[in-house]
């Protein structure tokens, strides 16, 4: 039994649509139009197949095939939402493939013991409402519901009046609650898997990280008349920190990866040296160790650098997370069906944040990753074959039988 590629296919492809961008990507963000549009297309395929379907107060839309036996449902979903220009795979197909799982046993009319539920998670991406992944923060108690709701977008609409004209405002008693386990298949976003030529990442949890921002301080002046060793230049300063930053990082470890996403220069005219620069600085490992470490060089490069420059150096911690490992019996699983498919696998930890580290938290949890073509994600050109996206699955439907046979 396994999953009908072309169905899968179309289905990417009627997804794909919602939202639709000049170069063939999508914006779809959080309870737009193409959103609604997406949502609405899901809760019709699962009405077609007989899925109860219910919405919480936070949008999320659950659809659930019923089981045998009265036990905790088997949960795999992902999001709908995508960033700007984003691709037609990362999130959606955790769904499309959920659904397509459900699909194939209602087909071979096999009632499993567990009820399962696709699921589909609002507003992972944080780009119209910040944090990312926030409302399966809120079910896993990691978010202040209160705050959330109230959290505006650029437009100052709140969460909570998006969902009201949205119509996907649901009731608060269907939030999900417990499960037997959380599976969610996903592109992997990054270069490896296509590069080590594998099917399938076995993903074994998501990796920390510690996020920085860091301000440099020094004193404005005339670009023209201030010779070079009487300035007090925080650009100079902070290039020269980075500098140093890149040199010692690297020797840390080689799966250390560590990113400056965000620089601001004030005042950020060319005829003045400039006052202050701000940028983030994002740090991550699998290992806290490797983590702490590393953030052990940067205070002492912040150290050295503001005594050698005489610049104020400020840091405060933007966002951090801690290293999420999957359930040992979920991951196994996954490596199990994997092999039993006979696909080539890796084991592997997420580099990105995912609503399954939330859900972690609740219930046994497992990701499946297919690989990214040239390791590109949350861009228009984001692209994995229908190969691998039905093998992916492939995978998820096997682990849905494994565990449902294995757990209770
Ligand atoms: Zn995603």
């Amino acid at each position: 039994m396994n999953c009908e590629l072309k169905r899968l296919q179309q289905s990417i492809l009627k997804f794909s649509h919602f939202g639709k961008s000049e170069n063939g990507g999508v914006t779809r963000l959080t309870l737009t139009q193409p959103d609604v549009d997406a949502r609405t297309q899901l809760i019709q395929m699962m009405e077609e197949i007989n899925l109860r379907v219910s919405i919480d107060d936070l949008g999320n839309i659950y659809g659930t095939y019923e089981g045998k036996e009265d036990l905790p449902p088997i949960i795999l979903g992902s999001h709908g939402d995508s960033v700007e220009k984003g691709g037609n795979f990362d999130g959606i197909l955790g769904i499309l493939g959920a659904y397509e799982v459900v699909k194939v046993l209602h087909e071979n009319q096999i009632r499993l013991r567990h009820p399962i539920v696709v699921a589909d998670f609002t507003n992972e991406e944080g780009v119209r409402f910040g944090p990312a992944m926030f409302c399966s923060g809120v079910l896993a108690g990691v978010y202040e519901e209160q705050k959330i709701f109230f959290t505006k977008d650029r437009k100052g609409i709140t969460f909570q009046s998006a969902l009201e004209q949205s119509g996907f405002n649901g009731l608060v008693e269907n939030r999900l609650k417990d499960g037997t386990a959380y599976l969610e298949l996903h592109i992997e976003q990054g270069p490896v898997l296509e590069a080590l030529n594998k099917n399938i990442g076995v993903v074994e949890g998501i990796v920390g990280m510690n996020c920085l921002e860091i301000i440099v301080r020094g004193q404005s002046n005339h670009a023209g008349t201030t010779p070079m060793q009487m300035r007090k230049d925080p650009l100079m300063a902070a290039t020269h920190l980075i500098d140093r930053l890149n040199d010692f990082l690297r020797k840390v470890d080689e799966e250390l990866v560590f990113t400056i996403g965000q620089f601001d220069i004030f005042p950020n005219l060319h005829t003045v040296i400039p006052d202050q620069v701000k940028f983030t600085f994002d740090v991550r490992h699998k290992s806290e160790d490797i983590i702490k470490k590393a953030m052990t060089i940067v205070e002492q490069e912040i150290n050295n650098v503001e005594e050698k420059t005489g610049c104020a150096i400020f840091r405060r911690v933007l966002w951090e997370r801690e290293t999420v490992i999957f359930d040992n019996s979920i991951v196994d699983s996954v490596e199990t069906s994997t092999t039993a498919l006979g696909y080539s696998y890796k084991r592997m930890y997420s580099g990105a944040g995912h609503d399954a580290q939330f859900l972690a938290k609740m219930m046994p949890t497992g990701m499946i990753f297919v690989p990214s073509k040239e390791g590109k994600s949350h861009c228009e050109e984001e692209y994995t074959s229908i190969d691998s996206c039905t093998n992916g699955v492939n995978v998820l439907l096997q682990t849905v039988l494994d565990l449902d046979k294995k757990l209770n």
